[in-house]
């Protein structure tokens, strides 16, 4: 079985990633896709960010109805901050010896990823999946100091434990959650970036809870 990993602040989720998450999962043929949320992104403020409670309940509402999508609140359970390399060791761990797991990372995020904790290991646990992401269509440049553990093949790059880096594009959304926030904190409407299932509760935290959406995350 192939299984893809898709983690995030989600912050809140939108059209972009159930959008780019759809056709990964069409274009590699994948049984489910797991959104997992982060409890507390390394390094970002947790005053400026909706509990981790309220985003899992907005994934819930925005995956429902997909058969293929499921939500991990695995990293909401553990003590201290969320590690990717920690999560995926865990759900490697919960897998069938013959099963794939698939890490799916927007181009943004993959080109930060040498700043991650223990990236290198990560490259070891999972086959990654890298989406495009506006602005840019094309596959992001690897990280340098991986340079000599990563071969270029036809589908990409083979990392030397075997496991592959794959760019799958996707239809070019130029969603985020910072413009959701900001759109939030503005009083501006949010319709057609997040799914209707999301909106109204979407909304009415932007009234009630206006400090969850007005902190920078970065
Ligand atoms: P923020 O603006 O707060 O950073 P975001 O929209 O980037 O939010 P994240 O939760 O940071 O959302 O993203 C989780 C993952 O989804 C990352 O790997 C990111 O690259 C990817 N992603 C987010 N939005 C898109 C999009 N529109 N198209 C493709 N990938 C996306
Ligand atoms: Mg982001």
């Amino acid at each position: 079985m192939e299984l893809g990993i898709f983690g995030g602040t989600f912050h809140p989720v939108h059209l972009g990633h159930l959008r780019a998450a759809e056709e990964v999962r069409e274009a590699l043929g994948l049984a489910r896709v797991l959104f997992v949320p982060a409890k507390l992104p390394p390094h970002k403020d947790a005053r400026a960010v909706a509990p981790p409670e309220v985003r899992l309940d907005l994934l819930r509402r925005a995956v429902e109805g997909n058969p293929a999508f499921g939500i991990s609140d695995l990293e909401l359970g553990r003590p201290g901050p969320s590690y990717s390399v920690d999560t995926l060791r865990e759900l490697r761990a919960g897998l069938a010896p013959g099963d794939r797991l698939w890490f799916l990372v927007g181009s943004d995020a993959f080109r930060e990823i040498h700043t991650w904790y223990r990236y290198p290991e990560i490259f070891a646990l999972a086959d990654l999946a890298v989406m495009s992401r506006p602005p840019d269509a094309a596959p992001p440049a690897p990280p340098a100091a991986l340079e000599g553990e990563l071969t270029p093949t036809p589908g990409g790059l083979r990392h030397r434990s075997g496991r592959e880096v794959r760019f799958v594009p996707v239809t070019l959304l130029d969603v985020s959650a910072t413009a959701i926030r900001r759109a939030l904190v503005q009083g501006r409407s949010v319709r057609y970036l997040v799914p209707e299932a999301v909106r109204g509760e979407l909304e009415r935290l932007g009234r009630e809870h206006p400090h969850w959406f007005s902190g920078s995350l970065t």
